[in-house]
């Protein structure tokens, strides 16, 4: 187990502050000679001034020193009136007094020691006022000690609180967040058993704590696989990476098999909510995602651009949904079992038309809005668009096309999604078939039981599913085989990979006979050239998507698309 002192902020440059009160000018200075060179002195000379002083700086302040005489209040009123504020009531308070009867009264008010008049030698006094000052810490940080049961870390409730505490303390010793993460742990999990990834944390928690007792700071376990250290700004973030890294094996397996994605926000503004502080670490190790070997990102002014643009974008989404700002675009998809090609269907794929920044993609915006809560309304209105347009093109040529829409993890988890989609077709008068869902593989990482579920739901009443990104969730062959799909579509990659001026096409041939056994129809997106799409025809795949046939239209422009082929 690990011991409370390991986890002491060790560089102690700043001094802890004690206010003085104490209205004679002699015992002032005698006080000050005696432990001016280990503390902060602040001197008040009236309860007036010592209140107001401890109301504005309560934070900083470490002890107060109080003389029961003074000239305005008496000082026993000064001790009630700090112990009735729940901000400053922690404050440890040492009377200072000549008169050996005030010792019971302060004591029921809360002072903790006295220091009695004439003042006894130095050394006895410093020892009264470390001891108060320690205790006093220790009893703030135990009120919140919260433990990750898993490894002993703290938990990332107190991790912050403490990270706050720090701050107070050493205001002006430079700063980083970092924050490290196991890339892909649920497949880690998934591969060698529960038991398997919960040893790979303790032992990640034990490299963290070797760190942290080399670079000062704390650590914790902020969620499954992703810790957090809040130290000393150092400069070699490789050799916290290299010692992060190493694992032990476990039962007789000689190499490591995590990966760690590593964010750093270095120098971190202390102005910031620390939590705002490590969201950026977050976002410097989301920058490196999907780098296969062990990485470090930095907290940039590239991402500090990045940041600026996502609050502006949350700011305005209000607005733009209200003055109808996001154009749905129609991509077709074709049927290349037969010789000529036929239309089957499309894919509503979202785009903003921002009045000052122009156009701008879902990759962008949709990330965003997926992690803040705003990409329900969006999609439902994307939805709703979607439902409109196949009714009006199926009065118009007789016909329903139908248009496939994206659906996100998040939409998934709303309780009320299935009476929504429901709701948007009934109102267009269309049948359950004729709106298709995208879900993406990785949707299914978390919470996968929950999902299914709905996805079931949602299936028996007639709506079709699609899987979108098929190969790029890592998902087990025993979990694809029992989900609930209508249809395969290809992530995107293969088709690049198989493709490339090297071409190889074994993957991709691979990818489809999988599809294939699953008994399912397969959809090759992001087709760009005739001999990309007869060479996936040939392999077996049914249906096609991209640019060799069309890029997403606007409506209009796809409804003319439609009446040159039917
Ligand atoms: P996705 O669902 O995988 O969509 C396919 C993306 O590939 C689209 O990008 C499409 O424009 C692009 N694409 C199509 N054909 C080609 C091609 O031949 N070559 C190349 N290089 N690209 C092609 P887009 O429209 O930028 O959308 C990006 C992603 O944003 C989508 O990926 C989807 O995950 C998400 N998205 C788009 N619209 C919505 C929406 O309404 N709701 C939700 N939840 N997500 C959406
Ligand atoms: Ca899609
Ligand atoms: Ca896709």
């Amino acid at each position: 187990m690990i011991s409370e002192a390991e986890y002491v902020f060790r560089p102690s440059v700043e001094k802890r502050r004690i206010l003085i009160v104490e209205d004679e000018l002699i015992n002032q200075e005698i006080l000050k000679a005696t432990i001016g060179d280990f503390y902060e002195v602040v001197s008040a000379f009236t309860g007036t001034e010592a209140l107001d002083i401890v109301n504005s700086q309560h934070e900083t302040l470490s002890l107060i020193l109080l003389d029961l005489n003074l000239p305005d209040i008496h000082g026993l009123n000064v001790l009630r009136k700090i112990r009735e504020e729940a901000a400053f009531a922690h404050l440890p308070v040492i009377v200072l007094t000549a008169d050996s009867g005030a010792e019971v009264e302060s004591l029921t008010l809360g002072a903790i020691d006295f220091i009695p008049k004439p003042y006894p030698q130095p050394k006895i006094i410093l020892a009264r006022i470390l001891r108060t000052i320690e205790l006093s810490e220790d009893r703030d940080i135990l009120r919140f000690t919260e433990r990750d049961h898993l490894t002993g870390l703290y938990n990332k409730e107190f991790f912050y609180r403490y990270a706050d505490q720090l701050d107070v303390y050493h205001k002006d010793t430079p700063t980083d967040a970092i924050i490290l993460n196991i890339n892909r742990f649920h497949t880690l999990n998934d591969r060698y058993g529960k038991s398997y990834g919960d040893e790979v944390l303790r032992c990640m928690a034990e490299r963290m704590l070797e760190i942290v007792k080399k670079t000062g700071g704390i650590v914790c376990r902020s969620e499954a696989d992703s810790f957090l250290i809040y130290c000393p700004h150092c400069e070699d973030y490789q050799a916290v990476l290299d010692a992060a890294a190493i694992c032990a094996p476990v039962e007789g397996q000689s190499e490591s098999r995590i990966r760690i994605r590593m964010g750093v926000y270095a120098n971190a503004d202390k102005s910031l909510d620390i939590e705002r502080r490590f969201d950026r670490a977050k976002m410097a190790a989301d920058s490196v995602r999907g780098i296969f070997a062990n990485a470090i990102g930095l907290y940039d002014n590239k991402l500090r651009e990045a940041e600026l643009l996502s609050e502006q974008l949350l700011e305005d989404f209000p607005v733009a949904i209200s003055e109808k700002q996001f154009q749905v675009y129609y991509q077709p998809k074709f049927d290349i079992r037969v010789d000529e090609p036929v239309l089957t269907s499309a894919e509503a794929l979202v785009r903003w038309k921002h009045p000052d920044l122009g156009m701008i993609s879902p990759g962008i915006f949709i990330p965003l809005f997926e992690d803040n809560g705003l990409i329900q309304a969006l999609d439902q209105y994307v939805w709703s668009d979607a439902a409109a347009h196949v009714r009006a093109w199926k009065d118009r040529f007789g016909k329903a096309l139908p248009v496939s829409v994206n659906v996100s993890r998040v939409d998934l988890l709303d309780p009320l999604i299935v009476e929504r989609l429901l709701g948007i077709v009934a109102e267009n008068g269309l049948g359950h078939g004729e709106l298709l869902l995208e879900i993406t593989e990785s949707a299914y990482t978390k919470d996968a039981e929950q999902i299914i579920e709905k996805v079931k739901q949602l299936r028996q009443l007639g709506f079709l599913i699609e899987m979108d990104d098929f190969g790029s969730g890592y998902s087990s062959l025993s979990m694809l085989s029992s989900l609930p799909i209508d249809a395969l579509k290809l992530d995107m990659q293969f088709i690049r990979d198989a493709f490339r001026e090297k071409k190889d096409t074994r993957l991709l041939k691979a990818m489809i006979q999988l599809a294939v056994s699953f008994e399912v129809p397969t959809i090759a997106e992001g087709v760009e050239t005739m001999e990309q799409m007869l060479a996936l025809k040939k392999m077996g795949c049914d249906i096609v998507q991209g640019y060799y046939f069309s890029r997403p239209l606007p409506e209009d422009e796809f409804e003319e698309f439609i009446a040159a082929r039917v």
